[in-house]
């Protein structure tokens, strides 16, 4: 088929009078739509839907699902997002009638099962974060930070400390931390890394007066790597009067090895969705299950999951809550994606996880900074990070140009150009679950790139020539994205 006809949309399919199904004649007596809807529901225009045969829906639906790359396909090393491989178990949970069927205004002794889940999960989460409750209504990790700033508001208004208006975000964060402590009403002050890809306890210092209202921490962070003064810097922000928080995002790298509790945060977000499994590829569903220590437990989101003796219930008599943060209960199928997770791995299989984590990345790493530049040269936790900067100088191949080779390669991308603070940076995150000879092929499709790189950078500029859309204007795209067909 000629690739014309191949990428042609179904509206450009569509031929007045084909039909896909056939329906009996009309055996009753015909009546109007105005007879049997409010005319003001009625529709004014025609719709624009394609007329197509059977088997052009078919064919269109197929080639769609096609050209979806997901890891259920392929590798899929982007950075700072953990696409893990997700159990297909999980789905079979997560579509069970009693959960699937379920109704947010059931009453609660009908939902006992799902309460249940939320309750033990929450204990579960406390396990692995080394917390004391928690909240699971946030719908991503985002939604969880803002949450956690919430819990930041709340202690200090509590305690008429209202002075404290500084969040201190570290310049290797991800966006979304001066991001949410920005909409929660902080002023954001940005702390500076060290030579070592750590935040510098030194700029930290500058910091410390009776505005700090606390820190948001990603422990390991952006580059990957676990902060080695986390102790320190806890004591030092905590002694000034401030809070610490937790961007448990990159879970992913220490699951059962260490605790957010035990370095001395005091709430933490998780991402269920990207350490506990559900498939998260083009920004949903989520969770962000944010957990709290004793400190911050009286102004948790109301309500929360409780127990009394054998029965489960709401809990909406929390005095001095943040109120709501969602209008139910949370993404409930990711909540049941994430418990089947936790309980088909056991606690040795989380720890495991982690590890097999840990050690894709630095295998990874170690076979590939001889052709990349590895800015921060040391043992990495989950993920790590690359810069096409001597690329760029000596030959013009650029960070996009190694992202869209791969492409061409049949791999997913890398996250590029963040964290901010690597010039041209390609950050990858190697799924736990990959096995060798996978790691191994990505290892020799990068040092082809890199090879074209020295021998005709033209033929990587070019690239992808075999995918649906090649390079597409990053700017209009973001600016006015075009998602959708639309008559003309
Ligand atoms: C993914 C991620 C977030 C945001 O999570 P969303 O669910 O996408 O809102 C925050 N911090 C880090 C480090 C992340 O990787």
């Amino acid at each position: 088929m000629s690739t014309q006809l191949k990428n042609k949309l179904i509206f450009e399919r569509s031929r007045e009078g084909r039909r896909g199904f056939r329906v009996p004649e009309l055996d009753v007596p015909a009546r109007k739509p105005e007879e049997m809807v409010d005319k003001k529901y009625l529709r004014v225009n025609e719709t624009a839907l394609p007329e197509v045969s059977e088997v052009d829906v078919i064919r269109h639906y197929t080639r769609l699902s096609q050209k979806n790359y997901c890891v259920d396909l392929g590798f899929y090393p982007l950075g700072s997002c953990t696409m893990k491989y997700n159990p297909k178990i999980n789905e079979v949970t997560a579509g069970l009638a009693g959960f699937a069927g379920l109704h947010p205004l059931q009453p609660q002794k009908t939902t006992q099962g799902i309460l249940e889940l939320m309750y033990d999960l929450t204990e579960r989460l406390c396990e692995v974060t080394g917390m004391s409750w928690g909240t699971l209504q946030p719908f991503a990790g985002a939604h969880g930070e803002f949450t956690g700033m919430k819990f930041f508001k709340s202690y200090f208004k509590k305690r008429g400390d209202t002075g404290r208006t500084k969040v201190l975000v570290p310049d290797a964060a991800h966006g979304t931390n001066p991001a949410s402590a920005h909409i929660s009403g902080f002023d954001v002050v940005e702390v500076k890394s060290n030579e070592k890809g750590m935040v510098s306890v030194e700029d930290l210092k500058q910091h410390l007066d009776e505005n700090l209202a606390g820190i948001m921490l990603t422990n390991p962070n952006t580059l990957g790597l676990y902060e080695e003064d986390i102790a320190e810097i806890a004591e030092l922000v905590h002694d000034a009067g401030g809070l610490l928080y937790y961007d448990g995002a990159n879970l992913n790298a220490v699951m059962g090895k260490s605790r957010p509790g035990d370095m001395g945060f005091d709430v933490v977000h998780l991402n269920l969705h990207k350490t506990f499994s559900t498939p998260h590829g083009g920004g949903g569903p989520g969770s962000g299950a944010v957990m709290v220590n004793k400190k911050l437990e009286p102004f948790l989101p109301a309500p929360t999951v409780r127990k009394r003796g054998s029965e489960y219930y709401l809990d909406h008599d929390i005095p001095d809550t943040m109120g709501r943060i969602s209008g139910f209960y949370g993404n409930i199928a990711v909540l049941v994606r994430a418990y089947t997770y936790i309980l088909t791995m056991g606690h040795d299989g989380l720890k495991r996880a982690s590890e097999l984590a840990v050690l894709n990345a630095n295998y990874l790493k170690e076979k590939l900074k001889g052709r990349y530049f590895l800015p921060y040269d040391r043992v990495c936790k989950h993920e790590f990070v690359l810069s096409a900067q001597k690329m760029k100088d000596a030959n013009g191949v650029n960070g996009t140009d190694v992202a869209k080779a791969l492409l061409e390669f049949g791999i997913h991308a890398p996250t590029v150009y963040f964290p901010l603070i690597v010039h041209e940076a390609m950050m990858f995150e190697p799924t736990e679950t990959e096995s060798r000879e996978s790691l191994d092929n990505f290892i020799e499709v990068m040092h082809e790139i890199a090879d074209l790189a020295e021998k005709d950078p033209d033929k990587l500029h070019a690239m992808p020539t075999s995918t649906p859309v090649r390079r597409v204007d990053q700017v209009q795209a973001a600016k006015h994205p075009v998602l959708r067909w639309q008559p003309e």
